[in-house]
């Protein structure tokens, strides 16, 4: 699924299409499918969905074919794209992997033989490592006995407000290596949110100009919930109408906290909270 650039970006969805992300915790994108359809209030201001009408108007092949105007739009229905599939192959030097920041790769409408070709990719290329992020967890635990989990895979759920809480439930079912939870665009107290094998937690604002404001309130309680349990915490960005320009720390200190990296990882060390 799409997800926000750390000061970029208004939404979950990270607009760079080369291999070089400005995602602060990944390294490159990886997109063998694009387009989806809006799920929840944390689609609302879904980069991906403009930036794909941009796309469609500049005659970016990938993004020509349209999705339903009602939860889509413009260059943005879902499509797998096969000739992406061997991207990875080419990058020599180990990266870590933010796949398919243009769509969601376990939408309904991506066949299941299609993640099935994009996870021996990830399985035959274990020098990267890969971030999986989706907002429809319910599928990824339904299939995940059809798909193998190499330790350099990470799946991650988007958890705006406790109204998707039930997305960590679904998580919890898929024997990814590292689970993670992207707290973004933070838009409620995520009060009770259980942590349980929740390797990692992102959080942050939403930016752009209809922004939605998050409340201090509901950025320390995550963090302090992430505190109590051990859980590493990661606070990207406050948002804003100008994403840098309310910055990223919280309470006087920048929270760069990383999981540990499953044995085999060749991927950089974690860092570690400056606390
Ligand atoms: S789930 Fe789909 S519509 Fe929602 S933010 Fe992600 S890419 Fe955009």
């Amino acid at each position: 699924m799409g997800h926000t650039a750390p000061r970029g970006p208004p939404t979950i969805c990270e607009p760079s299409m080369s291999d070089r992300s400005r995602i602060e915790w990944t390294q490159a994108t990886w997109n063998p499918v694009t387009g989806c359809d809006r799920v929840s209030a944390g689609c609302d201001h879904c980069y991906a969905l403009t930036l794909a009408k941009r796309l469609k108007a500049m005659g970016a092949e990938k993004y020509q074919q349209d999705g339903d105007p009602r939860t889509s739009g413009p260059g943005f229905a879902v499509t797998i794209h096969p000739a992406a599939l061997d991207q990875p192959q080419r990058w020599r030097s180990p990266r870590t992997v933010f796949v398919n920041s243009m769509s969601d790769l376990f939408h309904a409408k991506v066949p299941t033989s299609f993640v099935s070709d994009v996870f021996d990719v990830m399985v035959d290329t274990p020098q990267h490592t890969y971030q999986v992020l989706t907002k429809r967890p319910l599928r990824a635990a339904r299939i995940a006995d059809q798909l193998p989990w190499p330790s350099n895979v990470w799946l991650g759920v988007s958890i705006e407000d406790m109204d998707v809480a039930h997305r960590v439930d679904h998580l919890r079912r898929v024997p990814a290596a590292v689970r993670f939870l992207s707290c973004e665009p933070l838009l409620g107290p995520l009060d009770g949110l259980d942590l349980t094998e929740i390797d990692w937690v992102i959080a942050g604002g939403e930016s752009g100009v209809n922004y939605r404001p998050m409340d201090i309130r509901w950025a320390r309680g995550i963090r302090d919930a992430c505190l109590h349990a051990g859980v590493p915490f990661f606070f990207k960005q406050w948002g804003g109408r100008n994403p840098k320009s309310l910055g990223r720390m919280l309470d006087g200190e920048t929270w760069d906290q990383m999981p540990e990296m499953p044995e085999g990882t060749q991927f950089p060390q974690p860092r570690r909270a400056s606390r």
